[in-house]
């Protein structure tokens, strides 16, 4: 085993408003070995959205030319928009043994289980309905016609939780993300994980 297997995949999803976001900013300030994977897309960016960070936005041109050359891991439509994980930041990242954590929808974690299927889902639940509306009504980014659209997609995506490893309920917080941590650092010590990190030591002890 070498360098190449150190690190895991992470597929959080969610749907609108349930915070998924801010818990992942939080994962990655706590958590200096977790790279985020930039997708692209071609929706607006909203205000304070920074390119190469938030996303990269990129035309619908760039996109197809993306998608059709196989730069892509994995790629939906999404609230009329495309959004898609570049290869390159998965590859290199796991090269380097760190672990990577993507943003995405239900269909793209579907996509990313058929290369990696020991990739980890986590699906974050809000804690009702009526808070999900209020979450996406306060956050003021979005018209009332896209929240209403994002409503009504919902709870499609509330329906794929049963296809995710792990399910947290955003209730509180803080409690949110140390669960989410908890989650990569169990991962962390899977047996292959640290045989592959530890080659050197398991070697010496005769681990086999
Ligand atoms: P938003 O426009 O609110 O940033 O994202 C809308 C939805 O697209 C969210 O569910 C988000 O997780 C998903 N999304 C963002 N990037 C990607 C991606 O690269 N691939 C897929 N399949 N979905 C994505």
């Amino acid at each position: 085993m070498n360098n190449s297997t150190h690190g895991s995949i992470f597929v959080i999803s969610a749907p609108s408003g349930a915070g998924k976001s801010s818990i992942v900013d939080a994962v990655l300030a706590s958590e200096s070995d977790v790279v985020l994977s930039v997708s692209c897309t071609t929706r607006e960016p909203r205000p304070g959205e920074i390119d190469g960070r938030h996303y990269r936005f990129i035309s619908i041109d760039e996109f197809e030319k993306l998608r059709d050359t196989n730069n892509l891991l994995e790629w939906a439509k999404v609230h009329d928009n495309y959004y898609g994980t570049p290869r390159d930041t998965i590859d290199t990242a796991l090269e380097e043994g760190k672990d990577v954590l993507l943003e995405i929808d239900w269909q793209g974690a579907l996509q990313v289980k058929q290369y990696f299927p020991d990739a980890i889902g986590i699906f974050i639940l809000p804690p009702s309905i009526h808070e999900l509306e209020t979450r996406l009504t306060k956050r003021g980014q979005d018209s009332i016609d896209v929240i209403n659209r994002r409503l009504a997609a919902a709870s499609e995506e509330i329906s794929k939780a049963s296809s995710f490893e792990y399910v947290i309920i955003n209730q509180e917080f803080s409690l949110a993300v140390k669960q989410v941590i908890s989650i990569i650092s169990s991962a962390r010590l899977r047996y292959k994980k640290q045989a592959a990190r530890c080659y050197s030591l398991f070697n010496s002890l005769g681990v086999k």
